[in-house]
């Protein structure tokens, strides 16, 4: 057998975003200097294995009685990759070598009606289900529950292009494609959804859905609950589609139910998606914006409030502008050129700023950089030209693999984010930095951007970078007791508990703080109502019993 999707990709190990893009081969030596001596030294880290898993409680007689004619698989190797997401903490389980929760099985239904036998059976049986994307969850998403019987219900085999509505602009895929299939197939066509995260090469429709997810490109082409038209459900209790109109006043909308149920309601098989015309044209640039953060938080507020905003909006605060500039800097006389007017315009301590500009219209283009030309002008900020912001673009999935070569070799790398009104989040920028700092100590370097954001307020992006251990379990230990701080942090302040990344099992103690306890009674309700066996997902958004931090 052999899958498109991480979860069965027999070339990429486990514990390892992928083989290196071309050119990208371990650490540059830049990269390493800077980890160096900001860090500390390399340490020799366990590289990604298979750890071993436990044994499959369910048997090929019970499987094959409970999914009639589905595909199932009950190896060991199938299992592990089915056994948790792409979170730090995976990432080093996964080299530790040490047994883990796995699921049962790992179940490939082929079309929405095998989903809905899946998902019925297992609700019959008692069997919790845990819906299964490109696997890419930092949010504990996939982990496997610790409960008596667990599938993976894999969307791997249900990824095909089922329609395309040219005149309204929609396209219906199964939820199991990865954004590179379809943006292949609109490429050809001259259409593109529009939806590039950075895990763009792994993940699924389904699991953008499931997720909430949002992409590089969220200025120009908005958030994935931008671009659902509908959604098919395999639930417990039989199919639902929710959507299917242009818009709609009749009632609440239910899709908002669907988008960032992650897995804990069914299986999204089906969805139709707005897709916009390819741009015939495009235009990145880069510039730096001089002062400390609050200046170029203004500029991305008005560039934002704006209709002829950029496509791609995209601010780094001064230690992502220094970490960038030093392991991108060219060497030798263009480096020097390139600092001498850097420092002749006071541009550092200063914030990189990335703005792309795409249309199928020449005249919206000129527009729009008219506009964030006059906005980047009255800032004094300093133009770096186009040649930053391209290599941006070409760059703009190589963080994963970066992570990799990080993790390899022994570094701690990780994110969180979070979204906040405009009126807090200078403050909120500083409150997560001092704490992850502190916390983390001085062989550490925290850094954010600032990629999607609105009228009313904007998401805050961190990395962490820490090290200094010659023991990855003591680093993990660490950076659960500082995310943990973290997220008090995001509570306190009104912050919401995830912008893109979503709840999962790792973010749920502190959901109630955000929606209260009404809101959490209204998500059990649904849950109760669509899952009476309580199977899906079991641990995600809300506790079986309802348990929260506060
Ligand atoms: C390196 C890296 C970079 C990332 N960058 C971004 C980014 O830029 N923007 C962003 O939004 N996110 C990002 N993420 C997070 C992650 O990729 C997203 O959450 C994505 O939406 C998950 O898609 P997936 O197919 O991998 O889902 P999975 O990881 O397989 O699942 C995620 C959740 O959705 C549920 N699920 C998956 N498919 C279905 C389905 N068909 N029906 C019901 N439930 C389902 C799962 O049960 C789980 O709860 C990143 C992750 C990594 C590792």
């Amino acid at each position: 057998m052999r899958g498109r999707l991480w979860l069965v990709d027999r070339d990429v190990e486990p514990g390892r975003w992928g083989p290196e893009p071309v050119g990208h081969a371990g650490l540059d030596p830049r990269t390493r200097e800077f980890a160096r001596t900001r860090l500390g030294p390399a340490v020799s880290a366990p590289l990604p294995g298979r750890s071993a898993v436990s044994v499959s409680r369910l048997g090929s007689e019970q499987l094959a009685e409970l999914f009639p004619g589905i595909e199932v698989a009950t190896d060991e190797d199938t299992r592990s990759r089915a056994s948790r997401g792409m979170s730090y903490v995976n990432m080093v389980s996964w080299r530790s070598g040490r047994e883990q929760r796995a699921p049962d099985a790992v179940v490939f239904p082929a079309s929405h009606e095998e989903a809905l036998t899946v998902v019925q059976a297992c609700s019959k049986a008692n069997i919790a289900c845990v819906p299964l994307g490109g696997g890419t969850s930092v949010t504990g998403g996939i982990d496997t529950p610790d409960v008596a019987a667990v599938i993976a219900v894999s969307t791997d085999r249900m990824n095909a292009i089922e329609d395309f509505d040219e005149e309204s602009a929609v396209v219906t895929v199964g939820a199991g494609i990865t954004g590179p299939e379809l943006e292949t197939f609109l490429g050809e066509r001259g259409w593109t959804l529009g939806h590039f995260p950075q895990s763009y090469e792994r993940a699924s429709i389904g699991g953008y859905i499931a997720a909430r997810s949002s992409g590089q490109s969220s200025s120009g082409y908005g958030r994935i609950e931008d671009m659902l038209v509908s959604a098919d459900v395999a639930t417990p209790i039989g199919s639902w589609t929710v959507g299917g109109y242009p818009a709609s006043s009749s009632g609440p909308d239910l899709r908002q139910v669907v988008l960032g149920s992650e897995g804990s309601l069914g299986v999204i098989t089906r969805a139709q998606l707005r897709v916009k015309r390819a741009p015939t044209v495009r235009e990145y640039r880069a510039a730096l914006i001089p002062g400390d953060f609050d200046a170029a938080v203004r500029v991305v507020q008005d560039l934002t409030r704006s209709p002829l905003r950029p496509t791609v909006l995209r601010v780094s605060d001064p230690a992502e502008t220094e970490a960038l500039l030093t392991m991108s800097m060219p060497s030798g006389l263009v480096g020097r050129a390139f600092s001498a007017y850097v420092r002749a315009r006071r541009a550092l301590p200063g914030s990189l700023i990335i703005v792309g500009f795409e249309s199928d219209r020449e005249a919206t283009l000129r527009a729009s950089r008219a506009f964030t030309s006059d906005v980047l002008a009255e800032a004094g900020a300093v133009s770096l030209g186009a040649r930053p912001g391209n290599s941006w673009v070409t760059g703009r999935f190589h963080g994963p693999y970066l992570r990799d070569a990080l993790l390899d070799e022994g570094y701690l790398v990780e994110t969180f984010e979070t979204v906040v009104l405009w009126s807090h989040v200078v403050d909120l920028h500083r409150e997560l930095s001092d704490t992850a700092r502190r916390e983390l100590g001085d062989n550490s370097y925290v850094m954010a951007h600032i990629s999607h954001s609105y009228d009313v307020g904007a998401s805050l992006y961190f990395t962490v970078l820490a090290g200094g251990w010659e023991d990855p379990d003591a680093a993990v230990t660490a950076w659960q007791r500082v995310k943990s701080q973290i997220m008090d942090v995001l509570s306190d302040s009104g912050a919401a508990v995830s912008h893109h990344h979503g709840v999962g099992r790792d973010h749920r103690e502190w959901l109630a703080a955000q929606i209260g306890g009404v809101g959490l009674g209204v998500l059990r309700s649904m849950k109760n109502y669509l899952d009476p066996a309580g199977v899906m997902n079991p641990g995600v958004l809300i506790d079986g019993d309802g348990r929260t931090r506060r």
